[in-house]
């Protein structure tokens, strides 16, 4: 029996509509916990799981071949060698039970300012941050934090509301005679992946804060020095007053997260320190130049 239709048996046996459903998550969730449906992230947050690990890499497999398809990839050696050789040294500090096996990074060929990570092991850059990005460490406070956003199964949790506020307006509709609600493509919105495999649907601030955190302890135990979170945080925030990039609609910037960044770095940069005594710092070389889009190009 599946979890949603536990969740569907809730909803009918206590009447619940949508709102009064999203209200009521976290007080059914000591009876989800019974069905494993509910956990706690790494900074202590209740989540509602009702996806398991194995849908959601499907999920993240099936949008990343979609977009291998769709966009071009990059085939620029250096500009691929800098971002490989930052994912790789922040992969190998991810726990084998978050992901099994090795992750598959992508540089697609775009001057989107935009970043990803996909449960199933996928890392997705385009050319256009790499532009934002001055240095080794602060792409590495990208993919830190992305990679963070997977560790802390937030697309399941968004996924999850999605599906349980679907769910009430199933009831909802049932209830007015309506039939067939269409939710083709949320579960695509819900793996936040932007604008043309989905709709939009940026990240709660808890769920940016934590991404924050978790990225940041990542990026520093992976030989990274974590300021430059800081510094790229600033660096967005001054790029998105003139044209916000895509990055930004999906990833607010305020003067909150970045002291919470500052804040942070208490804790994170020990674990750095500790890498660097051991001389364990990566040292991936940005290209001077990293070539444009050749599709963009054309366009112009
Ligand atoms: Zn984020």
């Amino acid at each position: 029996m599946s979890r949603l239709f536990y969740v569907q048996m809730l909803v009918y046996f206590f009447n619940l509509n949508i709102f009064t459903v999203m209200k009521k998550l976290i007080s059914v969730c000591f009876i989800l916990l019974a069905l494993s449906a509910c956990s706690t992230s790494s900074t202590g947050r209740n989540q509602i799981s009702l996806y398991s690990d194995t849908e959601l890499n499907q999920m993240g497999i099936t949008s990343f071949e979609q977009m291998k398809k769709e966009i071009p990839i990059s085939k620029d050696k250096a500009t691929n060698d800098f971002v490989f050789c930052v994912a790789d040294a922040i992969t190998a500090n991810v726990s084998q039970s978050a992901h099994q096996g090795e992750w598959e990074v992508v540089v697609f060929d775009s001057e989107q300012v935009n970043a990803f990570a996909l449960p199933g092991g996928k890392i997705g850059v385009y050319t256009g941050i790499l532009n934002v990005t001055e240095n080794q460490d602060q792409l590495a406070a990208i993919i830190g934090h992305e990679v963070g956003h997977v560790l802390e199964h937030h697309s399941n949790e968004r996924l999850s509301a999605n599906k349980v506020s679907n769910v009430g307006l199933a009831v909802a509709a049932i209830a007015l005679g309506a039939s067939d609600i269409d939710n083709k493509g949320l579960w695509v919105a819900g793996l936040g992946i932007g604008v043309q495999y989905g709709v939009i649907m940026p990240y709660s601030r808890s769920h940016e804060s934590e991404a924050d955190i978790v990225g940041q302890d990542l990026m520093a135990r992976s030989g990274f020095a974590p300021k430059a979170s800081v510094q790229l945080w600033k660096n967005m925030s001054k790029l998105s007053k003139d044209a916000p990039p895509e990055f930004m609609s999906t990833h607010p910037s305020n003067e909150t997260r970045i002291k919470q960044l500052t804040a942070h770095l208490t804790v994170s940069q020990p674990y750095y320190l500790a890498e660097k005594n051991l001389g364990f710092t990566p040292k991936c070389v940005k290209p001077k130049v990293i070539p444009k889009s050749p599709m963009v190009k054309s366009n112009k």
